[in-house]
């Protein structure tokens, strides 16, 4: 693949046609467990990985390594992996780094399975867990520098669209010798590539913007070689690898991902700037806009604002009740990065698993709502917001 192609061009083309079904327009499927061999001596030196090829579906899949290709190529990395979901690429990948003794610094605000991580599961392993507020610099960088292993970004967060700055805290974990691990979801790698701002692994959920069709679940991590193989070498034992079907779902769609994110970036800066216009509407997290905390860091470490956002309305909870059922052009439900808009209120959604207590503590109002601006021509999208805040 030709470096200098554009994101919209490698998305369409990386990993493509290495599978050898003559005269193929995409990728097979390729749904064989495993691949046989005549040759006793090249079974042999496939299954030792001297030589390349496939031996299991488990370990290594030719539809599975279009899609890997595809995200390396993207996030200009030297290294690819994947896994059945999301979860799956960052419990995966906190397992390899974070062993008895070792520490990982973070932020309260990220993904909540990986809050459950970090709260839960890794304390009963002996890891030692710290963290920071999401957009205090000065408290990460004062974490990361009293010593640590493991510095884990998201970028921007969930559901209150908080920037940290990837650069900033990559130059501290250097300094004390720590990898970091970036959740590159909500950006997707047309906006935001961390391996370039000075992270070592960036993971993402597959199953939002990148399969983008609400159609298919997965995780990708893609970074330094040694790293990455290191993560792969415990995925191919635990098991939690990637379908071939699957696989090919996500390829399929990462072909128009450009495509996608032009228009869902254009459209939510649109929408928020209406939404931040709006009387009924309290206040608007949108990166994009100029009022936003994070916007000069999000305008230095990405090159759009991305689909997603958060807004409170006037009235708290019950006007929540009343608009989002007079919304048309909407999925009321969890997910986000789809063709289709999706909304929902982080009670039922992202933080379910909180009390209202909890969730003010976090600087979540109860009548905040995350919006998904899907591919709708955003007229439409003005107009279904506009009636549905007549409710409030
Ligand atoms: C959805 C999501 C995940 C988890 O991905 P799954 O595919 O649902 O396991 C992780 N991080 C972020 C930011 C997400 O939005």
């Amino acid at each position: 693949m030709n470096n200098n192609y554009k994101k919209g061009t490698k998305a369409v083309w990386a990993g493509e046609g290495d599978v050898n079904v003559k005269g193929a327009a995409t990728t097979p499927i390729v749904n064989s467990v495993a691949f046989a061999y005549d040759d006793l001596e090249e079974w042999y030196d496939v299954s030792k990985g001297n030589k390349p090829g496939y031996i299991y579906s488990r370990n290594t899949n030719p539809t599975v390594a279009a899609l890997e290709e595809k995200i390396r190529v993207l996030e200009d990395a030297e290294a690819a992996t994947s896994f059945a979901t999301g979860m799956a690429g960052i419990s995966n990948t906190l397992f390899t780094f974070l062993t008895a003794g070792k520490k990982v610094v973070s932020i309260k605000d990220s993904y909540g399975g990986t809050s459950k991580m970090f709260l839960d599961f890794l304390p009963k392993y002996n890891v030692d867990v710290e963290l920071c507020d999401t957009t205090d610099h000065e408290a990460l960088e004062a974490a990361i520098a009293k010593g640590c292993d493991v510095v884990y970004l998201e970028t921007p967060t969930n559901p209150t669209l908080k920037i940290i700055d990837i650069e900033r805290l990559s130059k501290a974990a250097k300094a004390v010798g720590a990898i970091v691990l970036v959740d590159n979801t909500f950006a997707t790698p047309i906006n935001q590539n961390p391996l370039q701002l000075g992270a070592d692994i960036v993971i993402h959920s597959a199953t939002k913007y990148l399969c983008g069709h609400s159609d298919a679940m997965g995780g990708l991590i893609a970074g330094k070689k040694e790293l990455v193989q290191k993560v792969f070498q415990f995925r191919e034992i635990n098991g939690a690898s990637l379908q071939a079907d699957t696989a090919y779902m996500i390829a399929r769609g990462m072909k128009t991902l450009e495509l996608r994110i032009e228009r869902q970036n254009a459209s939510a800066l649109k929408i928020a700037a209406f939404l931040k216009a709006h009387n009924k509407v309290n206040d608007v997290f949108y990166p994009g806009l100029e009022t936003h905390t994070g916007h000069d860091i999000a305008k230095k470490q990405m090159r759009g604002f991305g689909g997603m956002m958060s807004f409170v309305l006037n009235g708290g909870w019950s006007s929540v009740q009343k608009f989002l059922p007079a919304l048309k052009l909407v999925h009321r439900a969890a997910s986000l990065g789809s063709v289709s808009t999706l909304a929902g209120p982080p009670r039922t959604t992202s933080h379910v698993e909180l009390t209202e207590a909890q969730r003010k503590q976090l600087g979540i109002p109860e009548g905040l709502i995350r919006y998904s601006v899907g591919i709708e021509n955003v007229d439409d999208l003005l107009n279904d917001l506009d009636e549905a805040l007549k409710t409030v």
